[in-house]
């Protein structure tokens, strides 16, 4: 199947059957016209809303993905269990699938490269088959808990705990409105960062991706619109690298450590911070392959529908000159001018075809160059 040109395989189409649940929660809040809406169940959304963010963005994404600070044990399983709260499986599945996003960034292993288009990324990959499973192998660290394996495996625990606790506190109008609304939100605004923090807002750092900073995620996601300073420097728990960089996640993780609930929070070095800059010059290859890609795509798209369109009578472009069309004077060289033609589009596709080989490797060589010069500024910067 071909959605705007982009392949898909089999394993990656929507399965409506496993996606109705998903799908059908998004109509339960309608409910509220029936339950009526509390101002407890207002202040309830808020808080199921925000609460959960943090575990999402400051345990789910900063602590189990990337291991940008230390915790106790304990503290850990609460975090597991906070996350677990905002229905988006367990702490193993999204830090593993979170981490190949990052190993495979905008590339064909990415599994939700937005290179596959914005559906895709926001919510088409979580729809089909093929990410189900979490690969232990890309979570060894922290799959070796058993009770973390326990909170992954029965992900249902912890929003049907908070489900269940929402009517408790404010009746059926906490649980359509306050507990499935504010999931929805939370869903989407998190899946954001997947999709729309990759074609929204302005890119500082050249990274090998399409990661962009937005202000606007970043009030909504709490900090994770910074997307493409984390792209860049991911060891970091602050997101935001500059002071009017809002980034809430971290504010409320700093004050945690005042407390030692955690301990040994990341910023990102002074040195890291102005290094490659697209503003200074450094060339920006994320953005270039992802051009190149599409004008791939694009070329592929068009030669297919020509192909497909018959026997080259249709485009003006392609068709091969008929007699017709060529001034009388020339018609006794018409087998010529076909013969040279053809000879010319076979030189045209070969040099297409080497010059993407060279600007392929040339990007291999700039990627492999620009990680070598992150790790120097990073040694560089722990022994500063
Ligand atoms: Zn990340
Ligand atoms: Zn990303």
């Amino acid at each position: 199947m071909t959605v705007h040109g982009i392949e898909r395989a089999p394993e990656e189409r929507v399965n409506w059957k496993t996606s109705a649940p998903f799908i059908l929660v998004h109509f339960i809040p309608f409910l509220a016209f029936f339950t009526g809406i509390t101002v407890k169940s207002v202040i309830l959304f808020a808080v199921l809303f925000w609460g959960r963010m943090f575990f999402i963005t400051g345990a789910y994404h900063r602590y189990f993905s990337h291991r940008t600070y230390k915790t106790s044990r304990a503290m850990q399983f609460v975090l597991a269990f906070g996350g677990g709260m905002a229905a988006q499986k367990g702490a193993l599945w999204w830090a593993s699938h979170h981490r190949n996003h990052h190993r495979y960034s905008d590339t064909d292993l990415d599994l939700h490269s937005p290179q596959k288009g914005f559906w895709w990324s926001h919510v088409g990959w979580i729809l089909c088959d093929k990410n189900n499973e979490w690969n232990a192998d890309d979570i060894r660290d922290f799959a070796k808990f058993p009770e973390l394996r326990f909170l992954t495996k029965h992900d249902w625990i912890p929003p049907w705990t908070l489900g269940v606790a929402s009517y408790f506190i404010a009746g059926w109008s906490g649980v359509v409105f306050s507990f499935f609304g504010s999931t929805i939100l939370l869903w989407h605004s998190t899946f954001f960062v997947n999709s729309l923090a990759h074609v929204m807002g302005r890119r500082r750092y050249a990274t090998t991706d399409t990661s962009r900073n937005s202000v606007f995620i970043a009030l909504l996601t709490m900090g994770e619109g910074w997307h493409n300073n984390h792209h860049y420097y991911q060891a970091s728990t602050r997101q935001g690298f500059y002071w009017w960089e809002i980034d809430v996640t971290y504010y409320i993780l700093k004050a945690m450590s005042w407390v030692g609930l955690v301990r040994d929070l990341k910023e990102p070095p002074a040195r890291v911070k102005t290094a490659a800059r697209i503003r200074d010059g450094q060339f920006d290859q994320g953005m270039f392959r992802a051009h190149w890609a599409k004008a791939g795509a694009a070329l592929a798209n068009v030669r297919s529908h020509v192909r497909d369109s018959g026997d080259g009578a249709t485009s003006p472009a392609t068709a091969p000159l008929r007699a017709s069309d060529v001034d009388p004077a020339l018609l006794a060289n018409d087998e010529e001018l076909l013969t040279r033609r053809e000879q010319l589009d076979e030189l045209i596709a070969a040099q297409r075809a080497a010059l993407h080989e060279h600007i392929e490797n040339a990007l291999a060589h700039a990627e492999e160059l620009g990680r070598l010069t992150r790790r120097a500024e990073r040694e560089v910067a722990v022994t500063d």
